[in-house]
């Protein structure tokens, strides 16, 4: 029998500190329960067969474009996203339901390979019950990058939102649920102790996206069962400009992906290494263009840059900050603080000495170092166990042979690191084990059984 739950979760505006709602705290004894009841709905959701369950997905996509807006809404009131983003990231998590639908189908078919004697089948079954459990900064797109392909595979689900998100965690899953059986999709709410419990309860699968240490852990606990893990972790992203950049373009992006979100994202720019020759102009262009940058309250559609999500982490930041000042680093604009805020701030004169250089900011701190030749670039940029993102600027066939000595997942050249549509999301090293979207991705929330037949006898169905 499920417990009562005693106590709350209150999710609180960072731009304002007013409390924007609350969800029940799922006591801890209550998961294995809630995981058997997961278990229970996943022979029947397997059943219903793979053209079945994308049909009975399909019309979540409407649902979720009508109720956008409202989503977006909640999103800059519970983590302090400007309204722009935050509105892009509603409705675009809408707008990419139905590819997403359409590719995790595609990429669960069965498949045919023969030789001269054998015909095989690669069936990809689902794994079972899976625990999806996603961090606060994208809090609607990285339930569904966890949430979707796990569903269409025929796996249920057990999701943990964030406990600085619940609000939007649980209005994501409202509306699957309003389409979805009964159990095939759960939600549990707290925080490292209920994901602790969760990893540990009976299922089988754990897709994550959070930090490092924390993925760290989970692999740790999966371990002695053999659990099946997908870990998203978090990234230290180096951009490089070379001599040959545009850098005026540069700068642009430089800005851009070291302020959205106010620092917050997976794959902003955490690290900048600028050619000596054009050092003065793209740090010049960089502080000019980041001081047009508009602060505030996030509600205010002018806004470019809201508040970090929580006291937390604009200590963790602000603590950086103060390092990097007292190691050598020139501030050249920002660097204030009031409440939540941390004003965008450009740091040049930056080295590997720091600490700044080398641990995730999750902050809006644009740091800048200096490097001669592209041995030093690379050498520099590829000095982190992490291994999520990058971006090189520079003449297009120069700045990809710098690319391909890089060693993240992703790198972008003149441009951000997400690739085109059906590309995998993939961090390499310490930021990923394991990856999603694109059909290789998709295919990870699954497991592959192979039946082989001899050539000669007639091809059955599959
Ligand atoms: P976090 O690792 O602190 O928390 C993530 C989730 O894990 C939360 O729901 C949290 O409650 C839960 N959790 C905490 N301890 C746990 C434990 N021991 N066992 C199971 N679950 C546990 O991360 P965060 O602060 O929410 O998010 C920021 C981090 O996420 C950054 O490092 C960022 O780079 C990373 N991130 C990565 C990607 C990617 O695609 N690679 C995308 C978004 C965010």
């Amino acid at each position: 029998m499920t417990a009562i739950a005693t106590e709350t979760l209150e999710s609180l505006n960072p731009a304002t500190g007013e409390v924007v709602g609350d969800v029940p705290i799922t006591p801890v004894e209550d998961i294995p329960e809630i995981v058997s009841r997961a278990r229970a709905a996943q022979s029947e959701w397997k059943a219903i067969g793979l053209e079945g369950r994308v049909e009975l997905l399909r019309p979540i996509a409407a649902r979720l474009a009508d109720e956008s807006k409202r989503i977006g809404n909640l999103i800059t009131s519970e983590m302090g996203k400007s309204t722009r983003e935050a509105q892009g990231e509603a409705s675009y998590g809408a707008t990419q339901f139905t590819p997403e639908l359409e590719s995790a189908f595609d990429a669960f078919q069965p498949e045919e390979l023969s030789d001269d004697t054998t015909r095989s089948v690669l069936y990809r079954d689902p794994l079972g019950v899976s625990a999806a459990i996603t961090p606060w900064n994208f809090p609607m797109l990285m339930p569904q990058q966890c949430i979707l392909p796990s569903l269409v595979a025929g796996n249920t689900v057990v999701f943990k939102p964030s406990e600085e998100t619940p609000l939007v965690g649980q209005a994501y899953a409202d509306i699957l649920n309003e389409f979805l059986p009964d159990d095939v999709l759960q939600v549990v709410h707290g925080a490292d102790e209920q994901g602790k419990a969760l990893v540990a309860s009976d299922i089988d699968l754990v897709v994550f996206t959070g930090s490092r240490a924390v993925g760290s852990k989970i692999l740790t606990a999966c371990g002695p069962d053999l659990k099946r893990v997908v870990l998203e972790l978090g990234g230290k992203d180096a951009l490089i400009v070379l001599e040959d950049a545009d850098i005026d373009a540069a700068a642009s992006y430089a800005v851009q992906n070291s302020f959205r979100n106010s620092g917050q994202v997976c794959v902003s720019t955490e690290r900048i290494y600028v050619e000596d020759g054009v050092a003065d102009d793209f740090e010049n262009l960089v502080v000019e263009k980041t001081k047009m940058w508009k602060q505030g309250n996030p509600t205010d559609e002018s806004v470019k840059i809201g508040p970090m999500v929580s006291s937390e982490q604009r200590d963790i930041v602000l603590a950086q900050l103060e390092q990097a000042l007292k190691d050598g680093a020139v501030l050249r604009c920002g660097g204030g603080t009031n409440d939540n805020y941390i004003e965008p701030t450009v740091l040049t004169g930056c080295s590997h000495d720091m600490q700044i250089m080398h641990d995730e900011t999750f902050g809006p701190v644009c740091c800048i170092q200096r490097f001669k030749g592209d041995a030093e670039a690379i050498a520099l940029a590829n000095e982190t166990p992490y291994g999520l993102g990058g971006a090189v600027y520079g003449e297009t066939q120069h700045a990809m042979n710098v690319a391909r000595q890089l060693t993240p997942g992703m790198i972008g050249v003149n441009k951000a690191c997400g690739g085109a549509e059906g590309t995998p999301w993939v961090g390499a090293c310490q930021s990923g084990y394991g990856y999603h979207s694109g059909r290789d991705g998709h295919r990870q929330f699954t497991q592959v059984r192979v039946v082989s037949i001899p050539i000669h006898e007639a091809k059955p169905k599959y």
